[in-house]
């Protein structure tokens, strides 16, 4: 994975998007369902302004029922429990992103996805942070003052993402539809288990965007410290979490 953003990366700089790789590790619960993020947990009061199209708007636009701007400082709320991996402000088109990576199992299987809250007003928690079901992790905004207050929310499926679209196709292989994604994962198998999930984006690195150091993440250190003491192997998944706060 090193390898091939290193080699992303180098095409960019190549390319002169110029970007840089950044790695860092999750403990992530598995996350037992997913809501919307305004409203929530129904997204109730909110409605869909813009929707997604493949290869132009890769995300969905939500503003409020009551009227223009009325949006504006709703709280926003993580879709599922997961890792908060991106809380920045990105500024450009932007603006504060959060961006949050799940775990959830289906069909018997592991998966993942990052979802991501942009042009928000304010950002309420940090990187490394877990969040549960449903915690606010900020409030609707206009990146800084760039559009008409909305939230602008997508779902990826390749979690080299983060906040740069140009590095990768802007279709359904690399993104998933949001509300539709919602609507057939609002309860999933639930799991005491925790699994240690790799983080790397390929970063933008125009000018303004202070480097960040690598997040902490309590659990994962806790995690890998308990498998190396086994000397087990990372990415291990097991209920070992279940007796740590
Ligand atoms: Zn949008």
């Amino acid at each position: 994975m090193f390898r091939l953003l290193l080699a992303l990366g180098l095409i960019s700089i190549l390319s002169g998007a110029c970007a840089i790789a950044q790695s860092n590790f999750a403990a992530l619960r598995v996350a037992d369902g997913f809501d919307f993020p305004l409203g929530a947990p129904n997204g109730d009061g909110y409605y869909k302004s813009r929707g997604f199209m493949v290869n132009g708007h890769l995300g969905e636009d939500w503003v409020s029922l009551d009227g223009p701007g009325k949006v504006f400082g709703a709280p926003v709320c993580t879709i599922g429990s997961g890792v908060v991996t991106l809380a920045r402000d990105f500024r450009r088109a932007w603006g504060n992103v959060v961006v949050i990576r799940h775990v959830y199992l289906e069909d018997s299987q592991t998966r993942y996805i990052d979802s991501l809250y942009a042009h928000l007003d304010k950002i309420l928690v940090a990187e490394g942070q877990p969040v549960g079901r449903g915690q606010q992790i900020g409030n609707v905004g206009n990146a800084h003052g760039l559009y008409a207050p909305h939230l602008h929310f997508e779902i990826h499926k390749n979690l080299s993402i983060g906040v740069v679209h140009t590095l990768f196709a802007g279709d359904l292989t690399n993104y998933y539809v949001p509300t539709g994604f919602i609507e057939t994962h609002r309860t999933l198998r639930s799991s005491s288990q925790w699994l240690i999930a790799t983080v790397a984006y390929v970063m933008p690195s125009f000018p303004g965007i202070p480097a960040h150091p690598p997040f902490r993440n309590n659990m994962a250190a806790r995690l890998a410290a308990a498998a190396d003491a086994k000397k087990r192997s990372w990415g291990f998944i097991g209920s070992l979490g279940t007796k740590l706060p």
